[in-house]
């Protein structure tokens, strides 16, 4: 007897599951239930077609209910909301705006009903100028107003990847925009050294920022409304898209049985299944492991959603597939930037309590004397034995690229002895013979086998006057354009015929560029006997870091 599966939830997950089952059981009979109107639609292409990048609509309506049902016979049922699950009587009850409330069993059940736009509960909330962005629905109604002509300023809550995407758009196409974001640095996947970067950026193209100052009300007036943040700033603006965050869809699973954490994502186990029998879950609404702390987690990315939707169908179809963890690797375009990561931050290993080293460079995305070439900010973070932990890196050129192939050796559980391995494509038009990210793994390695000492800029800063000396080992016409404040200056080439200048019972923090000379400088003093230490990533990390938004 054929198999009677329902999914719930249309767009990434859901339709993967759907697809790989219908490719693995030519039999089943495959439900798949969405509550809108639009199936396997391009949620992440939406904030591009608002600021017509994405010039044609229907280019992000990947599947259709008619293309859907034509290539693999999937009964698809569109204005059709799950609003109860019976785990014991394996049904779900219907609310459908053709047939009205109705119950479909199942065999078995995939879950992926995604996760919907965070709205807190402040006064004016539900303000007619105020949106969020989801699907297509949502994405005509912003459409259509900043297409009016009539939107002048906008007001962007929460400076994530909704976020910021959509200051981007929205600014692409003429509108005054500011962000409210109630962290002190945008980008939470970020720490916030390289959150920095992105918030120049965006202030170079015009967008203003509000920082760890969150939104307290909106207040309607006749031709526009006015966001007052926590701090009493006030923001008039005619739209105001709110990107908080997002919550999981569960809520009609609240009688189920079915197990939730603490924050109401569907716990599953490494095969996607529920506590329930024959129900899986998949996608932004389920509980994951984290690949690097191994604790619960939630993280609401495309890949991981489809993943997930094609590990539920094999399962359900007898095969062995598992769903080991996320590692949260992500990219997002900032102006004439990219912003990658993979892996943990700073802030989640301090308060995870994992110690860590951290490699900070600046290489050039391709080589140096090629046209074009600029350079990727890039941060490496490793623990005491070499395992990688994490990546952050923005730049203007090849950054996806390198994060994909930091991604893939941490997945694999390499070390950054590894990265120092990699033997990637390499002429002058695409990056350089020491590729950046055998860079960081040379950096790196230096730092674990004693032929280097890293320390940062919160190191250097926090330093004993009276016990340590800060030398700053760059030119003096670099030295005079900006310095560390006490630091002496003597640039590396004249250093062996100076060192007399230095105290030997002093700890000599020094520091350079990008790190490169100073790791040279490094070598000649340790050699000579000194203790000293380099300041990764060198005076280029601290200028960015120390980048002031304006107010
Ligand atoms: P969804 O794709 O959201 O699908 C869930 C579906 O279930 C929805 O259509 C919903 O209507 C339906 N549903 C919910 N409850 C019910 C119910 N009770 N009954 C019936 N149907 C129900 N991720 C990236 O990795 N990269 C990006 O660049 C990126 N950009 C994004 C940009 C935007 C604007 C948005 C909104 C998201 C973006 N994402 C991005 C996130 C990505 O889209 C999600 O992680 C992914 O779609 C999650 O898949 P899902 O199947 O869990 O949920």
């Amino acid at each position: 007897m054929s198999k009677k599966i329902l999914i719930i939830g249309g767009v990434a997950g859901g339709a993967s599951a759907a697809a790989r089952l219908r490719r693995l059981d030519e039999d089943a009979q495959i439900i798949m239930l969405e509550r809108d109107e639009y199936i396997s639609f391009a949620n992440c292409g939406l904030p591009y077609h608002i600021g017509d990048v994405i010039g044609e609509r229907g280019s992000l309506i990947v599947q259709t209910p008619a293309a859907m049902h034509h290539r693999f016979r999937i009964d698809v049922r569109t204005f059709s909301e799950a609003t109860a699950v019976d785990t014991v009587h394996k049904t779900v009850t219907i609310n459908s705006a053709e047939k009205g409330v109705y119950q479909e069993s199942y065999d078995s059940l995939v879950l992926s009903p995604g996760a919907g736009p965070f709205v807190p509960n402040f006064p004016g909330n539900h303000s007619a100028r105020a949106c969020t962005l989801r699907n297509l629905p949502d994405m005509d109604r912003i459409k259509d107003v900043v297409d009016s002509q009539s939107l002048k300023r906008a007001v962007v809550v929460g400076g994530g990847f909704v976020g910021l995407e959509m200051a981007e758009n929205l600014r692409d196409k003429g509108v005054d925009v500011t962000i409210v974001e109630a962290a002190p640095h945008v980008m939470p996947p970020l720490d916030g050294d390289m959150s920095v970067i992105l918030e120049k950026e965006l202030q170079d193209n015009g967008v203003h920022l509000v920082l760890g100052d969150g939104i307290k009300s909106i207040e309607d007036k006749a031709d526009c409304s006015v966001v007052e943040t926590a701090s009493g700033k006030q923001l008039e603006a005619e739209l105001i898209v709110l990107a908080i965050g997002v919550r999981p869809a569960t809520a009609f699973l609240k009688d189920s049985g079915i197990a939730l954490g603490p924050k109401g994502h569907i716990i599953v186990d490494d095969q996607m299944r529920t506590n329930a029998p024959d129900v899986y879950a998949v996608g932004d609404a389920v509980q994951v492991k984290d690949f690097v702390t191994g604790a619960e987690t939630a993280v609401p990315l495309a890949g991981p959603a489809n993943k997930q939707g094609r590990i539920a169908a094999d399962v359900i179809c007898g095969l062995d597939s598992h769903y080991k963890a996320t590692q949260g690797t992500s990219i997002l375009k900032v102006f004439s930037l990219a912003a990658a990561c993979t892996g943990a931050n700073e802030r989640t290993l301090k308060a995870k309590g994992i110690a860590y080293r951290k490699a900070v460079a600046h290489p050039f995305a391709h080589a140096s004397y090629y046209p074009g070439a600029t350079q990727i900010d890039a941060k490496l973070l490793y623990d005491g034995q070499g395992r990688i932990l994490g990546c952050q890196m923005v730049g203007k050129e090849g950054v996806d690229k390198r994060v994909d192939v930091v991604a893939t050796v941490l997945r694999l559980g390499g070390t950054v002895e590894d990265l120092t391995e990699l033997e990637l494509a390499y002429a002058p038009p695409f990056s350089a013979a020491k590729d950046p990210v055998n860079m960081l793994g040379y950096i790196a390695q230096n730092d674990l086998n004693g032929t280097s000492h890293l320390v940062d800029w919160d190191y250097a800063l926090n330093r004993d006057p009276a016990a340590t000396i800060l030398l700053d080992v760059r030119t003096p016409r670099e030295f005079g354009l900006g310095h560390a404040e006490g630091a002496l200056n003597i640039p590396v080439d004249e250093l062996r015929e100076r060192l007399s200048e230095l105290d030997p019972a002093k700890e000599i923090i020094e520091y350079c560029q990008v790190g490169l000379r100073g790791h040279v400088a490094y070598r000649i003093l340790a050699q000579h006997g000194f203790r000293a230490v380099n300041v990764t990533g060198g005076w280029k990390t601290y200028a960015q870091t120390h980048f002031t938004p304006k107010a």
